[in-house]
């Protein structure tokens, strides 16, 4: 997690004459359009406070687009393929790991389909009984499940990193970062701040859970609260140690280059969530330190490090909105995902500002597919959701 702060570029003026993007928010949807739209476009960033300062900043960064999006074969590869082409950009840094993720005796048959269909696919998705998991990975423990699916093709970044990395090739392509910035309204030609107005042929909001009360109306989108905390066990995580996931705990877990294991979950949705603590909850703390020990070797007496929470927001059918809502482009309802789906929502959302044919098939992130749906929904998180 990161308090540090980007202000590179901040309480610049405002530009005086009409520009053909301006983005609001700074977090890792803002920074990749940026980056997608900067190479042609005059391209202007907003953000009320800094870089990554939402829900980016306290992300855990796992990245596994096969997992979420491989029903969207097309969309999954884009994603896979834009990490790995971007790793070394700026310093930023895409750790290749192993998935696994722990299959309960009810869910075999699912997760075998679902495997199969993945390796149809052509990603490299296996279904692994417990024993030969635990050959290949000692320390995961799976006395009490049937076996797990294994993603070859995961990994994690750090997501402040990410973001500037981002920020940084967007700028270097002429797009400039308004940062301390807060944006009070939006029409479609028109960014209205507390202290001026931004003319703009193109209005993109990607401001989180704000992005409703900046757009003037409602959207299917609810806030929720999620938590982190990291772990110091006895010995020291090896550089093989993979991610995990845990949906009968609502739990997943990723090694941090030191050793040390970050372990993320608890999804609640909240109808404040600007006031909400950012601290993770004692309750939330114990159960990890309770669980993790029956699932990942040598956490018995293992320290906390530290703890934290972030607000993200989610839609019915936990995948974006990535589409034009009105005469605005909206970035919003990322479900979890955002970190991963940096890359999709950069490449749709630039597809629906040029006209050019997107890489994939835009259409499961269409805002006409929830013409009927209304803000109160049931969550569905990414550890409920068990594609
Ligand atoms: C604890 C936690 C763990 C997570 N783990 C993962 C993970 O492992 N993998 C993954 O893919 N995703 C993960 N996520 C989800 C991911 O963090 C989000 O989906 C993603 O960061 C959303 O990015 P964003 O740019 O849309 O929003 P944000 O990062 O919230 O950025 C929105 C920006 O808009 C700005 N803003 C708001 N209102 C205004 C305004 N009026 N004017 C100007 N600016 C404004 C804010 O200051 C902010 O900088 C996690 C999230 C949390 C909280």
């Amino acid at each position: 997690m990161h308090e540090a702060r980007d202000s590179a570029q901040s309480n610049a003026s405002l530009p005086q004459e009409p520009v053909d993007v301006v983005v609001v928010g700074a977090g890792v949807i803002g920074c990749a359009i940026a980056d997608a739209l900067a190479t042609d476009h005059d391209v202007v960033v907003l953000d009320k406070s800094g870089v990554a300062a939402g829900a980016t900043g306290r992300a855990a960064g796992v990245i596994t687009p096969t997992l979420f999006y491989g029903d969207h074969p097309d969309v999954a590869r884009y994603a896979n393929e834009f990490f790995r082409a971007f790793d070394g950009t700026n310093g930023f840094e895409f750790t290749e790991r192993r998935r696994y993720d722990y299959v309960v005796e009810e869910e075999v048959d699912s997760a075998r389909a679902r495997a199969a269909t993945l390796s149809d696919h052509g990603f490299p998705v296996t279904y692994l009984e417990t024993d030969a998991v635990e050959s290949e990975a000692p320390r995961l423990r799976l006395d009490d499940f049937a076996g797990a699916v294994r993603y070859d093709d995961a990994g994690w970044v750090d997501p402040y990193t990410l973001a500037t990395a981002l920020k940084q090739r967007a700028s270097d392509s002429g797009a400039t970062f308004l940062l301390d910035n807060e944006v009070v309204a939006v029409s479609p030609n028109t960014v209205e701040l507390s202290d001026g107005e931004i003319q703009a042929d193109n209005v993109v909001v990607a401001a989180g859970f704000s992005t409703p009360d900046i757009l003037g109306r409602p959207l299917p989108i609810r806030p929720y609260r999620t938590q982190c905390v990291v772990l110091e066990p006895a010995a020291a995580l090896d550089d093989q140690f993979p991610i995990g996931r845990v949906g009968s705990e609502h739990l997943y877990f990723r090694p941090e280059h030191n050793g040390d294991l970050l372990v993320g979950g608890s999804h609640d949705i909240v109808s404040d969530p600007a006031a909400v603590s950012r601290q993770a909850d004692e309750s939330f703390v114990k159960e990890v330190a309770l669980t993790i020990p029956g699932l990942v070797r040598g956490f018995e007496d293992a320290g906390l490090v530290n703890g934290w929470a972030g607000v993200d927001s989610a839609t019915p059918d936990a995948r974006p909105i990535l589409d034009r809502v009105g005469d605005i482009f909206v970035a919003a309802g990322f479900n979890g995902l955002g970190i991963l789906a940096s890359p999709i929502a950069a490449e749709t959302i630039r597809s629906h500002i040029t006209g050019e044919p997107a890489a994939f098939d835009v259409a499961p992130f269409s805002f006409d597919r929830f013409a009927d749906s209304g803000s109160d929904f049931e969550l569905r998180t990414t550890s409920d959701v068990g594609r």
